[in-house]
């Protein structure tokens, strides 16, 4: 059997990272209407990741698939992943519910059998919600080897293994794996390409397959959290400026910080 590579691409739609966040009245969540929505930053690292590895191991990739489990209007950034590389793509209309990590990372086990994929690359954190779980968690269903928090990903192709250099506390720290495998982006993993309108264009007619949560009906999505209260963090005083060292241990002293 031939060597071939399936990359299965999760992008999240999130409020755009250049939008500061504002709490709803209610106090439940963040507001999100009248607001920009994007890809989550990490996952558009993620897609160009799978189209490195694409562009540096022409024959071995066979598909890149991306996936997005949310509302309608995820699918305007699946098409900006299928305009920056990606192949086919499906949309799980999940309506305006958010799912936690844990149903999504069971979709995903899904939607990796479906696809046949042997590698997933997800975001390491969606910037909505911080979790930094989902990656982990289907790595955990799946029973794969996971690398976490790539700064470098770089495919074996004779002995179909990955060697991944992640971030970690004070430094960085190479592993490798065989395929299948999966990896969370970190920031500095690379920098991604942007969307031309031409490519924007040639998307609108590659496949976008659409599916709803009864197609995953072995899947159980009800929450396992409530989220009691969302508040803004606490205000910070004006800070003051000092002329000298001599002035700044006065102050100090006289807030009996020393
Ligand atoms: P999280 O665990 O929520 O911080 O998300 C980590 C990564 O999982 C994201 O960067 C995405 O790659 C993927 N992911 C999370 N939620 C979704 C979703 N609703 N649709 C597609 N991918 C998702």
């Amino acid at each position: 059997m031939s060597k071939s590579l399936r990359i299965l691409v999760p992008v999240k739609r999130v409020i755009d990272y250049a939008i500061k966040p504002r709490i709803n009245k209610a106090g439940t969540g963040v507001e999100k209407t009248g607001v920009k929505f994007s890809m989550n930053p990490f996952d558009d690292i993620a897609v160009e990741e799978a189209v490195r590895i694409r562009e540096k191991h022409k024959k071995l990739v066979e598909n890149i698939h991306a996936v997005s489990i949310g509302p309608l209007k995820a699918q305007d950034i699946l098409r900006t992943a299928l305009a920056k590389g990606a192949d086919t793509c499906s949309h799980v209309d999940v309506k305006e519910a958010e799912l936690e990590p844990l149903a999504v990372a069971k979709i995903l086990k899904e939607m990796v059998a479906k696809q046949n994929a042997n590698l997933v690359i997800l975001g390491k954190q969606s910037i909505d919600d911080d979790c930094n779980n989902t990656g982990q968690m289907l790595a955990g269903l799946l029973n794969w080897p996971q690398a976490t928090f790539a700064a470098k990903v770089e495919i074996d192709e004779a002995n179909m293994t990955a060697r991944v250099t992640r971030e970690i506390d004070g430094g960085e720290e190479t592993v490798s794996a065989p395929l299948p495998l999966v990896v969370t982006t970190d920031l500095r993993l690379n920098q991604p390409r942007y969307a031309t309108l031409p490519n924007l264009m040639k998307a609108k007619k590659k496949p976008l397959e659409k599916l709803s949560l009864s197609d995953f009906s072995k899947v159980d999505a009800e929450p396992r959290l409530k989220v009691m209260k969302v508040e803004e963090p606490p205000t910070r005083s004006a800070g003051i400026k000092v002329g000298s060292v001599d002035e700044l241990i006065e102050k100090l002293k006289e807030v009996k910080a020393i």
